[in-house]
């Protein structure tokens, strides 16, 4: 297997040390780092193939580095695993659609930790990391020449109903938050000033120009949109 490089950040130094020895002695490369302030920007810098992520960090909290992550095109797409203290917390990371793909509810083996790696990085490794294309039923989606195409004949879209496509279709049945999906197609900055409902709005028109595949982006009530590619 090809060696991975795992971006470790953990406040808690014994915790953070005795992953890092394990991980090492399964061949992986590690990066540590203590506390949240720099974690995004590590992990800009660093490209791992995989982040382990503490929930309560000093600097900033493991929530906030996740959406950072998320939002920014160079780590979004790295899996993350979240360390967290309880299952509750796991569950409600989960269930916040962050992005994070996995936790390990702390005090957690070394077994069972590897064996959480090793699968996440099966899973990812499993599709390509920057998909040039997309395809669902009639729908083709051709992200370096920005195209989109139901049954062959292109669709005209606005760049921001593109970017909202690329978004849904690149995490194709996972959900997305209005928020996740601003930051996604209008930047972080933008973000913080539009309405979410500007989403809605968008996602209305993209629906519209798909024809029959606007069927595939789902409306989660109070949540979201996933976008169907079964
Ligand atoms: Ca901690």
């Amino acid at each position: 297997m090809m060696e991975a490089k795992i971006l470790i950040v953990e406040d808690e130094k014994d915790i953070a040390r005795m992953i890092d020895y394990n991980l090492k002695k399964e061949s992986y490369k590690t990066v540590m780092l203590h506390d949240g302030s720099f974690a995004a920007m590590t992990a800009a810098k660093e490209r791992p193939d995989l982040i382990l992520l503490d929930l309560m960090l000093p600097g900033l909290d493991g929530l906030d580095v996740c959406r950072r992550l998320k939002a920014d095109d160079r780590t979004s797409s790295i899996p993350i695993i979240m360390l967290t203290a309880k299952s509750e917390e796991s569950d409600k990371i989960l269930g916040l659609g962050l992005g994070a793909d996995d936790y390990v509810t702390k005090p957690f083996s070394v077994k069972e930790l590897l064996a959480r790696v090793q699968a996440v990085l099966r899973r990812t490794r499993a599709k390509p990391s920057r998909a040039e294309s997309f395809k669902a039923g009639v729908l083709e989606v051709d992200f370096l020449k920005v195209e989109a195409r139901v049954k062959g004949a292109a669709v005209e879209l606005t760049s921001k109903e593109f970017e909202l496509l690329k978004a849904l279709a690149l995490s194709a049945g996972k959900v997305l938050s209005r928020e996740d999906l601003l930051s996604k197609a209008w930047g972080m900055d933008a973000a913080l000033e539009l309405e979410t409902r500007t989403v809605d709005v968008h996602v209305g028109t993209l629906r519209k120009k798909l024809r029959s595949e606007g069927k595939r982006i789902i409306t989660v009530k109070n949540y979201g949109y996933r976008f169907e590619d079964k």
